[in-house]
C-alpha cells in the first residue's frame, strides 16, 4: 500500500487523505498545532460550485450546511453617508448556483471527523528535513522519529514548510498584492445577530459580523500602505502594534472594535500575498491549495481550491499508482489553468475591494447593492468578467469512482 505522508489537518490535508484512503493508499496526517484549531474557530471561508460538490461527493454536505454561517445582510456604512443594505445570499448566488459560507474551524473539524477513524493524525509535531531518493521519500520530525514515504504532500498552508524545504525561501515565490488581514473574536457589541456591517475608506476597510453559534463577533481589518511593511509572522504584538497604528484616529465603530485588539487570543494577520509557483511538485513531493497556490487569503477562493485540488491529487495519484510522480505531473496539467485564473481574480478583487479613492469609497456600495437586484445571469456575467466566478468554474471534476478500493 502507498504511504502518503501530507503536512497540515485544515482543508486540503484532510480532503486529501480522506480520497487517498478510499483509493487504497495510507496516509498520515502530520499537523503543527498541538490540538485541532477546530469547532467554532477561525474566520468565515467559503465553498463554491466545485468545492460543494467535493464534500456531496464526501457525504458530508448536509453536516456542512447545517454548520453554515447565517450572514445573511450586509450593511455598508460611510460617515455622513445613508447605509446600504446588501443581501448577501444574492451576492454568493451570482457567483455560483451552490455556496456554503462556514467558519474555517467548524468545516475543519467535520473533515477531521471523516476522516479521524481510518487515518493516522500526528498533531503537535512537523516535518524538519525531506530527503527524495528517486524510490521514496525519508522524512525527519521535531519530534516523532525518522520515517519513510512513498509520497509527501505540503497542505500546509501560506508559509508552508514543505514548499521551503523543497522549493526554497518564500520571499521568492510570492506576490505582495499591496494590502494587510487582520482578524479576530469579540463580544457581539453591536447586537449584529446575522449582519455584517461593513465601514469604507480610502485604503481602508473594517467590517464586523456576528457568530451564531457563539453569541460572539468578529472584526476584521483590510487596509493598503504605500510601502510594504516589514513584519515578523511569528509576532503577534507587534502585528497588534501595526493594526493599532494603522486605525488610530479612525472614526466609525473602529475605536470600541479595538478595545478587544490586545485581548483576542486569536488575533491572526497577514499580508496579503499569492503564491506565485507554477509548478507544484518535485520528484515524490508535491504541494496542494494555500501551500501551492493560495491566491491570497480572502479574495481568492482559497477554500474552494484547497478542497477541489486536494480530490483531483488524489485521483491522480490513483490513476498513476506505479508511478506517483507521473500522478504528481498529471494533477498539475489538470488544475494548472483553475490556479492562473483564481491568481488573476484575486489580483482585481484586491484592487476593487480595498477602495483606492474617495470615488470609489462612494461607489462601491452602490453598484454592490445593485448587483445583487440584476437577474442571476447577468450577476454571473459580472462575476465572470471579474474572473472570480470563472476561474471557480474552470475545472469540471472529474470522476474517478472506478478507481475506489472496497475493503
Ligand atoms: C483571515 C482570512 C480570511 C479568509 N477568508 C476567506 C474567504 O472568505 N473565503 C475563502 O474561500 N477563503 C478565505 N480564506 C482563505 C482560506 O482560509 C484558505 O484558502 C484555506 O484555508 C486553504 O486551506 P489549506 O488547507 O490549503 O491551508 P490552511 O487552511 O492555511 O491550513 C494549513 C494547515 O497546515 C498547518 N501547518 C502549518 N505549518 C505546518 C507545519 N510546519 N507542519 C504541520 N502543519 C502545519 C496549519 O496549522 C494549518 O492547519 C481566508 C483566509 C484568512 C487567513
Amino acid at each position: 500500500m502507498n504511504k502518503v505522508l501530507i503536512s497540515g489537518a485544515s482543508v486540503a490535508g484532510p480532503v486529501l487523505a480522506f480520497w487517498l484512503r478510499r483509493f487504497g493508499f495510507e496516509p498520515t496526517v502530520v499537523e503543527r498545532t498541538p490540538a485541532l484549531r477546530h469547532g467554532l474557530g477561525g474566520h468565515a471561508v467559503d465553498l463554491f460550485g466545485s468545492g460543494v460538490e467535493v464534500v456531496r461527493r464526501m457525504d458530508l454536505d448536509q453536516q456542512i450546511h447545517e454548520a453554515r454561517t447565517l450572514t445573511t445582510r450586509m450593511t455598508i456604512e460611510r460617515t455622513g453617508k445613508r447605509p446600504v443594505d446588501v443581501d448577501i445570499a444574492k451576492l454568493s448566488a451570482g457567483i455560483s448556483d451552490r455556496h456554503v459560507e462556514i467558519l474555517r474551524g467548524e468545516l475543519t473539524k467535520i473533515l477531521y471527523d471523516a476522516t479521524r477513524d481510518d487515518i493516522e493524525y500526528v498533531f503537535g509535531d512537523s516535518i524538519t528535513a525531506v530527503t527524495d531518493d528517486g524510490a521514496g521519500v525519508d522524512v525527519t520530525f521535531e519530534h516523532a522519529e525518522p520515517r519513510r514515504f512513498d509520497l509527501v504532500i505540503g497542505a500546509d498552508g501560506l508559509h508552508s514548510k514543505v514548499r521551503r524545504l523543497t522549493f526554497g525561501p518564500e520571499e521568492g515565490l510570492r506576490r505582495h498584492l499591496g494590502g494587510y488581514l487582520a482578524v479576530y473574536s469579540l463580544p457581539d457589541l453591536f447586537d449584529l445577530g446575522n449582519r455584517m456591517l461593513v465601514n469604507l475608506d480610502v485604503n481602508r476597510l473594517v467590517s464586523t459580523y456576528g457568530v451564531h453559534q457563539t453569541g460572539e463577533a468578529r472584526a476584521a481589518f483590510l487596509f493598503r500602505t504605500p510601502a510594504e511593511l516589514r513584519f515578523d509572522h511569528r509576532d503577534r504584538d507587534e502585528q497588534r502594534r501595526i493594526v493599532e497604528a494603522e486605525f488610530r484616529g479612525h472614526g466609525w465603530r473602529v475605536p470600541q472594535l479595538l478595545e478587544y485588539l490586545a485581548t483576542a487570543e486569536d488575533f491572526y494577520f497577514d499580508a496579503i500575498n499569492q503564491i506565485t509557483l507554477d509548478t507544484w511538485h518535485r520528484g515524490r513531493v508535491g504541494l496542494v491549495g494555500d501551500a501551492g497556490f493560495s491566491p491570497g487569503p480572502a479574495i481568492g477562493g482559497g477554500t474552494t481550491l484547497a478542497a477541489v485540488t486536494a480530490y483531483v491529487l488524489a485521483g491522480e495519484l490513483a490513476a498513476a499508482r506505479d508511478d506517483l510522480p507521473a500522478g504528481l505531473r498529471a494533477y498539475e496539467q489538470r488544475i494548472g489553468r483553475s490556479v492562473t485564473l483564481s491568481r488573476a481574480a484575486a489580483r482585481k478583487t484586491m484592487k476593487s475591494v480595498i477602495p483606492t479613492s474617495r470615488a470609489a469609497v462612494r461607489m462601491v456600495p452602490w453598484a454592490t447593492a445593485a448587483l445583487v437586484k440584476l437577474p442571476a445571469s447577468v450577476q454571473k456575467l459580472a462575476w465572470a468578467q471579474n474572473g472570480l466566478g470563472k476561474s471557480l468554474n474552470a475545472l469540471d471534476l472529474p470522476n474517478y469512482d472506478n478507481l475506489t478500493v472496497r475493503r
